[in-house]
């Protein structure tokens, strides 16, 4: 029931269903006092501020002098727009006019985040309510105001924790990939290499008389391996980079590529054989392409450590269109497979049964793949090995 009280000294009657709910429940009755009332106006750490139907202050408690700085004697007779910035400021005494006029309300019974001034004339974000007083000498507001400052700064905070967290792991993957990508550079290195000496030596031996075409052949098998190189080195450094979060619309089968190709080479000595399966056309997705790649090289070499130790050692990466509106990669191994406690434990961070392992792969992939509003999931494969499934929405 929405009690309504008039209190004698402010000359107003006010809805107990303006006061934020867990202060009033259970104990705002008709029997309250107008002490009681003022109690809690003067009690909450939410900022209350009464004004009259052009906008005056009428009542500003204490928590709206921590809040803004200003103190109440400051702030009573002014008008409430002084409290905001830019454009609010100005077009303050507009949006109550125009309330008044067409009973739309925009923020009015709605509440919603706007941004406040300071006295110190610092501006921050905060969740704005605003009830309309029945009172006997005319229209008044009330607005409940929340300072989000401590949120957002905490919000911040988690971001750049996290990016910093998504950084470290990467470069704890490309320190584990370090020797097999020298390697991996190592081959189109040397054939650039024999590519042009075999040009010299034709050079050398038929000084006048060699064919321009055979030395444009040599020339663009060199270019093309130097090209090679160059691309290893810019997909590792986009890998590592600790660039922005932000999602891009596209093609969804370069980036498991890429990621494929990142992790298979420093297994190529322990005879595990793989197979891809774009099943049908590929679709386009919103995502972070570094991310996402983080992701798929995180479980290719999980699956491809689990299998360091069994004799078949099959990797299986199967991509499709898993109904209307996602995406799904499934990776599946023939390893050692995971016992229930290890399946229940899998996203718990530093979870792992590795010697070297952080155990943070999986907690950061699941992240990921929330953020882009996918799933992720594990199930054992049969007879031998798990499967990771993700699924992200196609856009
Ligand atoms: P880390 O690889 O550093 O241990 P992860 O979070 O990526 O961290 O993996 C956590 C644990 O999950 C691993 O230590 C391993 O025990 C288990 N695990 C993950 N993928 C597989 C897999 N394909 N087969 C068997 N065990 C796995």
């Amino acid at each position: 029931m929405d009690v309504i009280t008039y209190d004698h000294s402010l000359k107003f009657f006010i809805r107990a269903s303006l006061i934020p709910k867990p202060i009033y429940t259970g104990f705002m009755t008709k029997d309250t006092t107008h002490s009681e009332l003022r109690a809690v106006i003067n009690t909450i750490v939410d900022g209350v501020i009464i004004i009259t139907d052009k906008g005056i202050i009428e009542r500003y408690n204490p928590a709206c002098a921590k809040i803004f700085g200003y103190t109440e004697k400051e702030a009573i007779g002014e008008n409430v727009s002084f409290l905001m910035p830019e454009p609010y400021h100005a077009d303050h005494d507009t949006y109550i006019s125009n309330y008044k006029k067409t009973h739309q309300p925009k923020i009015i019974g709605i509440g919603r985040e706007v941004s406040g001034r300071k006295k110190d004339g610092s501006v921050f974000p905060m969740y704005l309510s605003v009830g309309e007083l029945s009172r006997e000498d005319g229209r008044g507001f009330v607005g409940i105001i929340r300072d989000l400052s401590y949120r957002y700064e905490q919000q911040k905070k988690y971001e750049s924790l996290q990016q910093a967290h998504f950084h470290l792991s990467r470069v704890s993957a490309m320190d584990q990939m370090g020797a097999t990508i020298a390697h991996e550079l190592n081959q189109p290195l040397t054939a650039v290499m024999n590519y042009t000496e075999a040009g010299i030596i034709l050079l050398e031996r038929q000084a006048n008389d060699v064919s321009p075409k055979r030395l444009k052949n040599i020339m663009v098998k060199a270019s093309e391996q130097a090209k090679r190189a160059a691309q290893i080195l810019s997909r590792l450094r986009k890998f590592i980079e600790t660039g922005d979060m932000d999602k891009r619309i596209q093609a969804i089968g370069p980036v498991i590529e890429t990621a494929v190709e990142l992790t298979l080479p420093s297994f190529k000595n322990d005879g595990i054989t793989h197979k891809i399966d774009f099943e049908g056309n590929l679709p386009d997705v919103l995502i972070n392409d570094i991310q996402i790649q983080q992701v798929i090289v995180n479980l290719l070499r999980n699956a491809c450590e689990a299998m360091q130790t069994v004799d078949i050692k099959h990797l299986s990466i199967k991509c499709f269109q898993s109904d209307e509106n996602n995406f799904q990669i499934s990776i599946s191994d023939t390893g050692k497979g995971m016992t229930q406690a290890q399946y229940e434990k899998l996203y718990e961070p530093f979870s792992s049964t590795k010697t070297t392992g952080l155990g943070v792969g999986l907690s950061i992939s699941r992240s990921i793949i929330a953020n882009h509003e996918g799933r992720i999931w594990a199930e054992p494969n049969v007879p031998q090995g798990s499967i990771f499934h993700l699924t992200l929405p196609i856009s």
